[in-house]
């Protein structure tokens, strides 16, 4: 159920969608090719009794590469043979988004098409943007001229995390920027392609609904294979579902740093009349230094077109490794700690009154 491309993730989706005989509704992103030339898209399965008021929503590759995992979860779900039984017994309804950005799933990059930070983007674009001089700082030695980093780049860093600390690091670093559009964890200077359809599936599916729950799935942060549940609002409910092992940036318990604009408000934004509990699941893969160079040489990649191809072949694939585990073991938590999680959201929508 796993794949190796978005290309042939996308076909294993819409397969499995067939094979269960179950309705695509796809939203294709127009103008762009993918890196195979492929049409990217996102493809919309809803599973479950047509009048139901509860929905959980499950979306991969919010963060394009990291939608392997995501991909892989959603298609083992589909297979999941004690699944509908379940759903239509509790009333609940399953949104299944398959590759919201489905260009940096494809271009195994984190990034969208405009090198947006998807979770990073959903702020209000008319009000003043949050500042990042930590961010602005770093950017020149962040993104070189030169990949891999010379040895001077290399001490740099090692400087500012020896002086300043690994956190103060990953917060200047991931908290998000909108000053520099070719840089890292950039949150664009409006809605992007892939935040604008997440909204219009919302609204669209969600209308009816008095209760929704929202898993969405990442990997990159945290120990391997472990999936660590971050919910960016309200914590209560979260925990009272997810277990107490719930945790939030904005109390500080969490391994995510505090970011503005998740995807995940974009559910708050266009529901308000129903009642909502949201995590992401964040599964570990490497370390977060090896994690974070990755996606320096991620950026550095996109701006550096003329680069040998070899070259950007190598980083492609190292990025895709630091997002995604090629093992049965890894695989298999992903799986496991995936299906727990919906069998939770299923159970705690179905006490909620609508
Ligand atoms: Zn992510």
């Amino acid at each position: 159920m796993f794949s190796s491309t978005y290309k042939e993730a996308r076909r294993r989706f819409l397969d499995t969608a067939a094979q269960h005989k179950l309705a695509v509704d796809t939203r294709v992103l127009e103008g762009v090719a993918g890196l195979q030339g492929e049409t990217l898209a996102t493809d919309v399965v809803r599973i479950g009794p047509a009048d139901a008021k509860r929905l959980l929503v499950l979306t991969s590759a919010t963060h394009g590469v990291e939608g392997f995992c995501g991909s892989g979860a959603q298609i083992a779900l589909m297979r999941d043979e004690a699944l509908p039984a379940l759903i239509e017994k509790l009333g609940v309804a399953m949104l299944l988004v398959h590759a919201i950005n489905p260009y940096g799933f494809s271009y195994l990059s984190r990034t969208t098409e405009g090198n947006v930070d998807l979770n990073r983007n959903s702020v209000d674009f008319s009000q003043p943007l949050p500042q990042n001089a930590g961010y602005a700082e770093l950017h020149d030695l962040l993104i070189p001229a030169h990949w891999p980093p010379d040895d001077a780049n290399v001490a740099a860093i090692r400087g500012y995390i020896e002086t300043r600390g690994q956190w103060a690091y990953q917060q200047a670093v991931t908290t998000g920027q909108y000053t520099h559009p070719q840089g890292m964890f950039y949150g664009g200077e409006a809605p992007a392609w892939s935040t604008r359809t997440m909204r219009a599936l919302l609204a669209e599916y969600g209308e009816t609904c008095g209760a929704i729950a929202w898993i969405d799935f990442h990997t990159g942060l945290g120990p391997s294979g472990f999936g660590a549940k971050i919910c960016v609002g309200d914590v209560t409910r979260a925990r009272r579902w997810w277990g107490a092992d719930v945790t939030s940036p904005a109390d500080g318990t969490s391994i995510a740093a505090d970011v503005a604009g998740p995807l995940l408000d974009t559910l708050r934004q266009t529901c308000p009349h129903a009642s909502i509990a949201s995590i992401a699941i964040e599964y570990g893969t490497v370390p977060l230094t090896d994690m974070l160079d990755m996606l320096r040489a991620d950026v550095w990649v996109r701006h550096h077109p003329d680069a040998p191809e070899a070259l950007k072949a190598d980083i492609r694939r190292q990025i895709r490794a630091a997002f995604y585990i090629d093992d049965d073991i890894w695989r298999g938590m992903i799986v496991g700690q995936a299906r727990a999680a919906v069998l939770q959201a299923l159970y705690g929508l179905s006490r909620e009154d609508v």
